[in-house]
């Protein structure tokens, strides 16, 4: 790390709080240092109050751009010069790219939900997917999986504060991209169970089974699940959640947690500020062996 950083070194910047548990410097150093790229990357406690001056700091420091995780997904966009379209229909952004001074938007959490299946040799193009969840991960899903050709969504979510987020996914997916999304209460279980059996594949973007839910799913009766679909949690902590276990009883073959899409978000972003796509399958191996 020393002999990389000198006088010319590119910086990029991570803007959330809380945020020193956070991979992605580990991740985005160790993918510069592999590919000899002279950028750091570094984390920097930033709430909503302290947004606009950090934000205005990428300018005057000319940084290269910066992610931003919560709480800032959406208080930022005010912020920037210009969206990119996917970040404009998701509402959020998650990745900040400086041209000269020129702030752009993107949101990378979808694209790297579908590249993480690609990399799996798995197409749910022109397929059916039951989504729960419509938070800030839901959205994501949901409108790239819609923009890149998932056929149908039915998406499920809780009588919460992020229904009327739910309700507004479904309109503009249903509005902007060929796919058709519908709405439906998590409450009712027998629309959830048969929603699940005509899909392909099955996403849990609700961060139930998330520690300290660990013990909690959504599913708990495995003939929910047929071996020939796909279950995703978007969870990565822990591993393997309750929600995966139900689907390997169930014998599913692809069954998924959430450390591919995260891995994929980050290259994603990777590319937007080098060019250069990152070595995936090196920091997959460094960051998640004990996995193995
Ligand atoms: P959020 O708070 O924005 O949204 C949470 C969603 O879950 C809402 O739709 C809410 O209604 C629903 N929900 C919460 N508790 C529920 C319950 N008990 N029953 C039913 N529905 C419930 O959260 P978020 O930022 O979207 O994150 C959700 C999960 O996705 C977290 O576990 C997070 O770690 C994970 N995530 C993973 C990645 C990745 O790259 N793998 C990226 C972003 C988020």
């Amino acid at each position: 790390m020393i002999e990389r950083i000198d006088g010319h070194t590119i910086l990029i910047g991570l803007m959330a709080y809380p945020i020193r548990h956070s991979m992605s410097p580990t991740m985005h150093n160790n993918a510069f240092a592999k590919l000899g790229l002279n950028y750091a990357y570094l984390a920097f406690d930033v709430d909503n109050d302290r947004l606009p001056k950090a934000i205005d700091a990428i300018r005057t420091l000319d940084m290269r751009g910066s992610n931003i995780s919560m709480p800032n997904k959406q208080k930022v966009i005010p912020l920037l010069d210009k969206l990119d379209p996917a970040a404009k229909m998701v509402g959020a952004v998650n990745t900040i790219v400086n041209d000269n001074g020129i702030l752009t938007g993107y949101t990378t959490d979808g694209t790297g939900f579908m590249k993480s299946l690609d990399d799996e040799g798995l197409n749910i193009r022109g397929e059916k997917m039951t989504l729960a969840g419509a938070g800030g991960a839901g959205t994501a899903i949901a409108i790239q999986a819609a923009l890149a050709g998932v056929k149908e969504i039915s998406i499920f979510n809780a009588k919460d504060p992020s229904w009327e987020n739910a309700k507004r996914n479904v309109d503009i997916i249903n509005e902007k991209t060929d796919c058709h999304a519908t709405l439906h209460a998590i409450e009712d279980k027998t629309d959830f169970k048969n929603e699940i059996a005509s899909s392909y594949i099955y996403c849990d973007s609700t961060g139930v089974g998330m520690k300290p839910l660990e013990d909690m799913t959504l599913v708990e009766d495995p003939n929910w699940f047929r071996p020939d679909m796909i279950v995703f949690d978007t969870v990565y902590a822990p591993r393997t959640t309750k929600l995966m276990k139900i689907a390997q009883q169930a014998g599913v073959k692809h069954v998924f947690n959430g450390l591919g899409m995260m891995l994929e978000q980050g290259a994603e972003a990777f590319k937007l500020w080098t060019g250069k796509e990152m070595p995936v399958e090196y920091i997959r191996e460094l960051l998640f062996s004990e996995d193995k």
